[in-house]
């Protein structure tokens, strides 16, 4: 065999082609065969039905050294994974006596006979290996396919998860080609996707013609943009020196818009800014109403630096609670740089901050204005100096992603205040 160097990955069970469950063993699975240096060329959600995993997996197995397939190990007959794969393998099974004693064991212990249906699960490819279940029913098998390897798995991520990691990647790295992928994430806010991609594109263009070639992806949600960089070699540390250099290089062309390129969240930057410097922070936030401070207690130890808020939604509280003057309100309007700064000082003053931040906006789809139309958002920071910075942006997008982006320029203000 040549070295395990590209997977595909099937994901068995009807339940994951409706809306209500997710496929998330694919992901996990992905990171981990690229920490062993293997690719992953394809990937595929299949139905509980003989014909079409069949179809997959043969595809699978045309496009990649590796398959590995999660679900459809259970007793029942709609769990056709061993079969399939046996059959698109070519092999014939076996009762496996040990695998049907561990079963029968496992009922046992808990006081039950075992149903008959969970003899089936003992039922092995000739020249198959089992991988052992731990925490369920079903085993795994780690069955070669003429020069490729199927290995199945449980589709509980409690159960393939560990089986994985003990069973699964150790005979992979023996079988493996010595090569590790190794990935770098530049996270930025403050600008679009665009500037941020059309600034660094001449520098990726340079990256992936570089001795140790760099591929670079560009990925963006609302309020937070990373760039991904990712490169492959034997030699780790030299992967590493290339990929370290070119997050210099990528960052000092950003700029400021970059807030970690290690891995760090927003929150996380601006709690370890505060907690640097001692002060604790305060939010008034209306149109969030608490999705900043959400952010900011999403750091374990926050209670270091965060004080608490103030849901300021309807003008009574922003008047009532944080001591914004109504005269202010009525004659500026709820979302205005002066009460956005009011709200930001009161909360501050009296929750007994350092740092007082606010959020103001008007999140849609109603409520606009031709001269504050939906997206229209003021946040504020008041302190630790003495006078407020304000800020008033405008977001395009629907109500969530209009509050997601108003949350990640609040943080950011904190967070460039204080750099
Ligand atoms: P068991 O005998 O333990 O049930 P199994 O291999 O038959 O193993 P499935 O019945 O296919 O597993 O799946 C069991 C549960 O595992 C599913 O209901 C789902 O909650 C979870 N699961 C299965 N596949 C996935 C997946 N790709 N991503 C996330 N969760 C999954
Ligand atoms: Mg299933």
């Amino acid at each position: 065999m040549g070295g395990i160097r590209s997977a595909g990955i099937l994901a068995v069970g009807s339940e994951l082609l409706t809306p209500f469950r997710t496929d998330t063993n694919s992901a996990w699975l992905t990171a981990r065969l690229n920490d062993l240096g293997i690719d992953v060329r394809l990937s595929a959600v299949v139905g509980d039905d003989a014909a079409d995993l069949a179809g997959a997996l043969r595809l699978a197995l045309a496009r990649a050294d590796l398959v590995v397939a999660t679900g459809g190990l259970g007793p029942t007959s709609d769990d056709l994974t061993r079969d399939v794969a046996a059959a698109v393998a070519g092999l014939g099974m076996e009762l496996d006596d040990a695998v049907l004693a561990k079963i029968r064991a496992r009922f046992e212990r808990r006081g039950r006979p075992m149903p008959p249906s969970n003899a089936r699960q003992a039922q092995v490819p000739a020249g198959a290996d089992v991988l052992e279940n731990d925490v369920g029913t079903a085993p795994g098998l780690w069955i070669p396919a003429g020069e490729r390897i199927v290995v199945l798995l449980p589709g509980p991520p409690a159960e393939l998860q560990p089986m994985f990691d003990r069973l699964v990647a150790p005979r992979l790295q023996a079988l493996g080609v010595g090569r590790k992928i190794r990935r770098r994430v530049i996270a930025a806010t403050g600008q679009p996707e665009s500037a941020i991609d059309e600034a660094a594109s001449p520098v990726y263009r340079a990256l992936e013609a570089g001795a140790v070639p760099i591929s670079t992806s560009i990925l963006a949600s609302a309020g937070q943009i990373e760039l991904h960089l990712s490169a492959a070699g034997a030699d780790v540390a030299a992967v590493d020196r290339a990929l370290d250099a070119a997050v210099e290089r990528l960052a000092a062309v950003l700029g400021p818009v970059v807030f970690s390129v290690d891995g760090r969240s927003l929150e996380q930057v601006v709690g370890e800014a505060l907690a640097a410097r001692r002060l604790r922070i305060a939010a008034a936030e209306s149109c969030t109403a608490g999705l900043a401070l959400a952010r900011l207690t999403d750091v374990p130890g926050s209670s270091a630096w965060v004080v608490g808020g103030v849901v300021a939604y309807d003008n009574a509280v922003k008047i009532g609670a944080l001591g914004v003057p109504a005269a202010l309100i009525e004659s500026h309007g709820a979302v205005s740089e002066p009460v956005a700064d009011a709200m930001a000082e009161g909360v501050r003053r009296r929750l007994g901050a350092d740092v007082g931040l606010a959020i103001t906006g008007i999140a849609g789809p109603s409520g606009g204005t031709p001269g504050k139309p939906v997206g229209t958002v003021v946040v504020a920071m008041a302190g630790p100096g003495s006078s407020a910075i304000v800020r008033t942006l405008a977001f395009a997008g629907d109500r969530a992603m209009i509050r997601r982006f108003s949350v990640a320029a609040a943080l950011d203000l904190v967070r460039r205040t204080l750099a």
